[in-house]
């Protein structure tokens, strides 16, 4: 037998007990005669004893010759610690060593193997299965399984069926861009990977199965951000015979649940806002709640007064940063300057301090008096002490502008407690977004989601103010999935592609399995999909997704420790009648 025991589950209770246990080295010491391994699994951790004298020689001997992250096998009797750890659940024993045997050695590994690791990024991606042996990593990995369990006990006992659906599918442009795998039996043919299983759990729906689910991988071929990755997981979910109130009710039961079991955690009710709603208030469709410091818009209290920069503007806008009157003059040039990075693109930034003895203090002051600047701060609700930070420009731009300085000022306050979960539904998405490069619409979700029934008429006539039954689950400004109601009549389909300007042909190509469908009795239907790397990242209070995931690639979409993307063989391209032609390189 190699282990009796994990190196996780002894303590005083066992005392006396033979045991065998097998792990990793993970530190010795050597001290005037004694010796102390910690003996690590992905259990824990338990202490090994040796006494020079009182051990066999032999035994000393071979611990003495072991190297950090030696797999061993040891065997001997539990004992009481004399110095106990109190901080593990192991730290009470530890074992008097009567057999030591090498599994298997070790080179020295390039970082420690420690939850402060000297190692760095681009080291771990490439030892990442020596990375994974570090506790954060493992107690992540551990927090994804219990999540993915939970989520398909709950999806279970309201009766989805886990259906798989096909890896290899056929490109379709829509959307993000595909990514594709040639066709050695259909050469000059490719597939496509699935960007998600949108058109195939839509389908099931027409085959009755009801409710679906499936914890999936999804494929997309974007320029990469920190919180994004090529292959990433959904849970992904569809349901017949429901409205919107439906998916949002059940899936609001699925996070309740969640939270309950893994983080013993009851959430409120999700609050409801629509998209309009959210813009005004907050400037993005995934506000974080977490906070108020809600914009007040300021238009009809500031035109006409010469400020040209405001008179000229679609919108002027602010936030109550409470408090903050005190802010220097450096601080202040320092938001200022966040708010004019390339990434945020604002002109400039208007303040107005309130300070505590009842005086105004603002950068518009040639402008505006005090009676003026009071006024406003009475329409933010501020109070003496507070600081008014106000953008204007057009009405879209200064939103996402201002909402970008509210999460900063949110962060800077330490408003955004990763302890504390705020989620929302945003509903009534507008179905259509106008796009400048193509100079047409392309849907906002995807193609399938319906429209409003009372906006349906406006399709052709104005399809820029057409709302959708489409919805995101929110959590603390993260998105954490999103979903509709589908279209599932063949008529408003086909209208649907004409508007996003497919030409019939086209759309028969491409989607034509789907309307084909929909004549053969197509039920009702919606869903949603959540992101599941970065629900289990923000279980944990994380941001980046790529903690949470085991073999993720780097920002450059490569896997540093199989070296991929790589080239392929002569043989490989000639099997698939490819021929490798790159344009743009030397
Ligand atoms: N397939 C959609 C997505 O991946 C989700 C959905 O509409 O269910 O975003």
């Amino acid at each position: 037998m190699l282990r009796t025991h994990t190196c996780g589950e002894l303590n005083l209770k066992d005392v006396d007990k033979e045991v065998v246990l097998s792990g990793w080295v993970q530190r010795i010491r050597d001290k005037g005669g004694l010796i102390w391994i910690d003996l690590r699994d992905r259990y824990g951790i338990t202490q090994l004893l040796m006494e020079e004298g009182r051990s066999d020689a032999k035994l000393i001997e071979i611990a003495r010759n072991l190297g950090r992250e030696y797999v061993i096998q040891a065997s001997g009797k539990v004992i009481e610690r004399v110095s106990k750890n109190p901080k593990i659940p192991t730290g009470e024993i530890e074992i008097d060593v009567t057999r030591l045997k090498i599994l298997n050695n070790s080179k020295i590994p390039p970082f420690t193997i420690e939850d402060q690791t000297d190692g760095g990024e681009e080291l771990r991606m490439k030892f990442r299965y020596l990375d994974l042996r570090r506790n954060v990593l493992k107690e992540n990995l551990m927090l994804r399984h219990k999540l993915s369990l939970e989520s398909r006990k709950y999806l279970d006992s309201q009766k989805f069926v886990e259906i798989e659906t096909p890896y290899l599918i056929k490109s379709t442009p829509e959307g993000a861009r595909d990514f594709v795998v040639p066709s050695r039996m259909n050469q000059g043919e490719f597939y496509a990977l699935p960007q998600s299983p949108q058109t195939f759990k839509q389908l099931l729906m027409v085959a009755g199965y009801d409710r679906y689910y499936q914890l999936v991988k999804c494929f997309r071929d974007e320029d990469l951000r920190a919180d994004r990755q090529p292959e990433f997981t959904q849970i992904d979910c569809e349901m017949a015979f429901v409205e919107q109130e439906d998916v949002l009710n059940t899936f609001e039961g699925l996070m309740h649940y969640l939270f309950k079991e893994v983080k013993g955690l009851e959430l409120p009710v999700f609050p409801r806002m629509s998209y309009d709603e959210a813009m005004r208030r907050y400037g993005s469709d995934k506000p974080d709640l977490r906070f108020e410091m809600e914009f007040v818009e300021l238009n009809d209290l500031t035109k006409n007064h010469g400020f040209s920069v405001f008179d000229d503007a679609e919108l002027v806008v602010g936030i109550n940063a409470a408090g903050c009157a005190d802010y220097t003059r450096k601080q202040l040039d320092q938001l200022t300057d966040f708010v004019k990075r390339p990434q945020i693109g604002a002109k400039g930034l208007v303040y107005v301090r309130w300070n505590e003895d009842g005086s105004f203090k603002s950068s518009v002051d040639k402008f505006f008096d005090s009676e003026t600047l009071k006024q406003w701060a009475e329409a933010f609700g501020a109070n003496p002490g507070d600081l008014l930070l106000i953008l204007s420009g057009e009405t879209n731009k200064v939103r996402v502008q201002l909402s970008a300085l509210r999460l900063e000022m949110g962060n800077m306050l330490g408003l955004r407690d990763s302890s504390v979960y705020s989620p929302l539904w945003v509903t009534d998405f507008p179905l259509l977004e106008w796009n400048e490069e193509t100079g047409r619409y392309h849907a906002m979700h995807h193609p399938f989601t319906a429209p409003k029934p009372e906006d349906a008429h406006l399709l052709e006539s104005n399809p820029g103010d057409v709302r959708a039954n489409a919805y995101d689950m929110v959590i603390n400004g993260v998105e954490i999935g999103g979903g509709s109601i589908r279209i599932h009549d063949r008529e408003l389909q086909k209208r649907m592609f004409h508007v996003l300007g497919f030409t019939e042909e086209d759309a028969q190509n491409q989607f034509g399995f789907l309307m084909n469908a929909f004549e053969y009795g197509a039920p009702p239907h919606g869903g949603i999909a959540l992101g599941f790397d970065r629900l289990a990242a923000s279980f944990a209070g994380k941001d980046s997704i790529r903690d949470f995931i085991a073999f993720p690639k780097n920002n450059s979409g490569r896997d540093l420790m199989i070296d991929s993307p790589s080239t392929i063989s002569q043989e490989q391209l000639d099997e698939l009648a490819l021929k490798i032609v790159l344009q743009n390189k030397e």
